[in-house]
């Protein structure tokens, strides 16, 4: 592994199968699924979304995951690319149509795609019974409140309870990141990639829901005002501030 990087033992001799969307919070996900299970897989749905720029991302991501930390290369393996454009056809939302960012009289802004994770979880567990996988990784997050309730943990909970008894098979749904604001995330990357890890995904990750890649900053490229930019840009900088400010934790990620 490059950059010095302390190396976590895989622990695991399973397999994961990683949702990976090219963002930051499935990027680090996936980070964290390479240092700890024998082989890792990934899958990433194609949804009809309206900047299919992330797409692109993936595959510049597991690219340079596979370059620069060649122990991690060795065990990613396959990668699932799923056509799901129904989803597109059948939502609303400003993720798959025109249409400026707001926020619905539930509450919930019309970034919310409903069913999304749902659909995405229980498609994974489809290809990971055939596969013969039971670990799902997901990036998703519920302490940056972004008001998605297929995001939060009792949602997902549920899900694997659902999943496990509708295909008689155990799953296991991990969310490394459920927990963690942005700036913890950005120093879970430094854990268990150090610099090299937290550059790439400056570099090569996309969050913006404009689908910006043309504006570059500190804390990568993006519009640098939808709320996916102002989320990361903040944690960025609260990231950065502690590691100005004093010891980090080197303790291992959980
Ligand atoms: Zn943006």
């Amino acid at each position: 592994m490059s950059g010095g990087a302390r190396q976590i033992p895989a622990f695991h001799r399973e397999k994961a199968l990683v949702l990976f969307s090219g963002g930051q919070d499935s990027t680090t996900s996936l980070a964290w699924a390479l240092a700890r299970f024998a082989e890792v897989e990934t899958i990433g749905f194609d949804y009809g979304q309206r900047h299919r720029v992330e797409l692109d991302c993936r595959i510049a991501v597991s690219d340079r995951l596979r370059r620069e930390f060649p122990d991690w290369g060795a065990r990613l393996r396959t990668d699932h690319l799923i056509d799901c454009c129904v989803l597109g056809r059948i939502s609303d939302t400003a993720l798959t149509r025109e249409a400026a960012i707001s926020f619905g009289a539930s509450g919930l802004p019309n970034t919310f795609v409903p069913g999304r994770n749902i659909v995405f979880f229980a498609l994974a567990a489809a290809l990971g019974y055939r596969r013969g996988i039971r670990h799902l990784v997901g990036g998703m997050c519920e302490t940056d409140f972004s008001g998605y309730p297929d995001c939060r943990d009792d949602t997902l909970k549920a899900l694997q309870a659902t999943l496990s008894l509708g295909m008689d098979h155990r799953f296991v749904i991990h969310t490394p990141l459920m927990w963690r604001d942005k700036a913890a995330t950005w120093e879970l990357a430094w854990e268990l990639g150090n610099e090299a890890l937290v550059e790439l995904i400056r570099n090569e990750t996309h969050s913006c829901y404009l689908g910006d890649r043309g504006h570059s900053h500190q804390w990568g490229h993006g519009c640098g005002v939808c709320p996916a930019c102002e989320l990361r840009r903040a944690g960025w900088e609260a990231f950065t501030a502690r590691r100005r400010c004093g010891p980090v934790d080197r303790s291992p990620a959980p």
